[in-house]
């Protein structure tokens, strides 16, 4: 059975790259009926804060990335910060000393690069596999020194080779890296060693994350195979690695870019379904006709074989636009409920029953057009406040022309007058001003309804015009068409 693990550093803010990663992972296990293990790699006590860590559940929360194991929900390999299983590693590295797969180290960097220099080599090139067989009394000399040696991996002199699920056979030749530290001095193993021994003791079968880390792959695959020898694991899982995602002018999308953090996108208006079916596109596709689906539809069709090698670009327009898409799947009182937090500014916190009422009649006016729900308080704010408030957006202001003052006044006597024979509604108001401003004016809609717009909506563009004066009722429309004649 699939066993997939999603493993970050909690460090910084969640990020496209990251949350794409993890969600490949997830889409993946739930297409095979597998399982994801959610594990945190927190041994850099340095960068690493509790903060990030309830980021990135909160970000997994938000977005409805799942898990069967891990921190949190606990499960048979517990625990699941790396942080609290130093007891586990040591086990695991006393076994691979007993069976001489790791051996202890004492050169130090610079006595290195003079060995190098030496050897009329590179210095910089690094270690050369020259302490593999330091005899004991060797070892006895240099800890009497007062040396704390590091613990090294012996790699086999041989090509590695491994089929990667996304790009195929890959070869890292006999020689392309010696010997590697996989426990430091102090006694702390490395990334390179507590993450596949983590991989390997929680059962995972598939390792799909970025392409960054497929340089550690061949290290990961040797002390797999060490670990193998000293029976520790049975099988070795397979990798794939993910194409990088690239932001604007073809550079790498940063973790720092604000393009690319999950929080500023969900500030902007994203919502889950929308980004969840965009950050699936970043390296994948359901079919060459069609971008827009649900998440059933991405675990019915995610198969990790299908992901492209190359390398992928976040397009923040066309992400918008299918969080669009997503936005009008959304059934009316949930799209209202959903635009409740990016109104609470126009609000004065909370809703009052009044203006759930007011946002409950509204919503359906913009539904058709937003793309992302942070609009709602540029395109619907003008309903939640009184004529003196409405802000007016100079620049179309100061283009009405010389026809605006008689349109306004026109139109403010044809609305006072509506109601004494009529309901003040969509259709009696929209027949009232056209009969006037159209026919007997004889004027173009665009020059008379702008003018109108603007009054009453403080805006160029708007939700429809005459739908939002029902909305407002008479008096209030008048009075913001009055406001804005002084
Ligand atoms: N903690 C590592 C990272 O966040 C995990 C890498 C991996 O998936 O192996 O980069």
């Amino acid at each position: 059975d699939v066993v997939v693990r999603f493993c970050p550093s909690p460090t910084g803010t969640p990020h496209v790259g990251l949350i794409r990663t993890a969600l490949f992972n997830w889409a993946y296990a739930r297409h095979t009926g597998g399982k994801m293990v959610f594990r945190i790699e927190d041994t850099d006590a340095a960068r690493d804060s509790q903060e990030s860590y309830e980021q990135l559940l909160e970000a997994m929360q938000w977005l409805g990335i799942d898990w069967d194991e891990g921190v949190e929900t606990g499960g048979p390999n517990a625990p699941y910060r790396q942080s609290e299983r130093g007891d586990i590693y040591q086990e695991v590295i006393e076994k691979l000393k007993a069976t001489g797969h790791l051996y202890e180290s004492f050169i130090t960097g610079e006595e290195m690069e003079e060995r190098n220099k030496a050897a009329g080599r590179d210095p910089r090139q690094g270690y050369d596999n020259h302490e593999r067989d330091l005899t004991d009394e060797q070892r006895e000399a240099f800890k009497a020194e007062g040396r704390q040696p590091s613990l090294r991996l012996r790699v086999p002199d041989e090509d590695l080779s491994f089929t990667d699920l996304v790009r195929g056979e890959i070869t890292f030749p006999a020689g392309s890296f010696t010997d590697f530290v996989v426990v430091r001095p102090n006694g702390a193993p490395l990334y390179t060693f507590v993450n596949p021994v983590d991989d390997a003791l929680m059962g995972v079968t598939h390792v799909l994350r970025g392409e960054d880390l497929l340089s550690s792959t061949p290290r990961q695959i040797a002390l797999y195979r060490a670990l193998a020898e000293a029976g520790v694991v049975t099988e070795i899982p397979q990798f794939g690695h993910l194409p990088y995602v690239m932001g604007d002018g073809n550079k790498k999308l940063s973790k720092r870019d604000p393009q690319s953090n999950l929080f500023l996108l969900r500030e902007a208006g994203f919502i889950p379904e929308g980004l969840l079916n965009y950050l699936s596109l970043l390296g994948w596709a359901i079919a060459s006709d069609r971008d827009v689906f649900t998440r059933d539809e991405l675990i019915a069709a995610f198969d990790v074989a299908d992901v492209n090698p190359n390398p992928s670009r976040f397009d923040a327009k066309k992400a918008e636009s299918i969080n669009g898409d997503h936005v009008r799947m959304l059934a009316a009182d949930d799209f209202a409920e959903r635009l409740v937090p990016y109104l609470k500014g126009v609000f004065g916190g909370e809703p009052d029953e009044q203006q759930r009422a007011l946002l409950a009649k509204a919503a359906p006016l913009v539904q058709e057009r937003m793309q992302l729900i942070g609009q709602a308080e540029d395109m619907m704010g003008f309903l939640f406040v009184t004529a003196e408030d409405v802000e007016y957006d100079m620049p179309t202001v100061e283009k009405l022309g010389a026809d605006a003052e008689g349109i306004l006044a026109g139109s403010i006597r044809v609305l006072e007058e509506l109601e004494e024979f009529e309901q003040f509604e969509t259709g009696s108001i929209e027949a009232a001003l056209r009969g006037l401003l159209i026919d007997e004016m004889e004027l173009k809609p665009r020059v008379a309804f702008t003018a109108l717009r603007v009054a009453v909506t403080g805006r160029k563009v708007s939700p429809p015009l005459f739908e939002s004066m029902e909305l407002l009722g008479r008096d209030e429309t008048v009075a913001r068409i009055r406001r804005l004649m002084e």
